[in-house]
């Protein structure tokens, strides 16, 4: 018996795209203000923030988007679950999660991220 259960996600191999700017983050090669990592997601601020808590939460592993994220389903809850700690240690608990899935919905970086916007009253349809 293990003393700690691994980690969601930990058992498939990490994917890497070296033209993508968040396996460039993850591999410490671009900085960023990181807020939280582990051995299958980190998090850092997003550089243009939308709210006053807007942070990535990003899984380690090149993944286009939620669609592909949604065929591991353990690492998609672990990003649920990283982002709704970060909400309760970074602003008051309440937070909105956002997956820009497409160009014409406002994707820009195809490797898979949720926007965890928190620390204040969001207006509606503000992303
Ligand atoms: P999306 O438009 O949903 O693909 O979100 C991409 C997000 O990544 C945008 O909110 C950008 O502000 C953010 N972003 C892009 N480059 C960086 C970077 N180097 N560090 C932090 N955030 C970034």
């Amino acid at each position: 018996e293990p003393a700690s259960a691994p980690t969601p996600g930990s058992a498939a191999a990490i994917r890497v795209d070296p033209e993508c700017v968040f396996c460039r983050i993850i591999a410490g090669e671009i900085p960023s203000e990181r807020v939280h990592e582990d051995e299958t997601v980190i998090a850092f601020k997003d550089l243009s923030p939308k709210a006053p808590v807007h942070v990535l939460v990003v899984p380690r592993t090149h993944l286009r988007d939620v669609r592909e994220l949604a065929d591991e389903p353990s690492l998609l809850a672990h990003v649920a679950s990283v982002a709704g700690d970060l909400a309760a240690e970074l602003a008051d608990g309440d937070f909105r999660l956002v997956f820009n899935t497409g160009a014409q919905a406002g994707q820009t970086v195809f490797h898979v991220h949720a926007h965890v916007l928190a620390g204040g009253e969001l207006a509606e349809g503000e992303m």
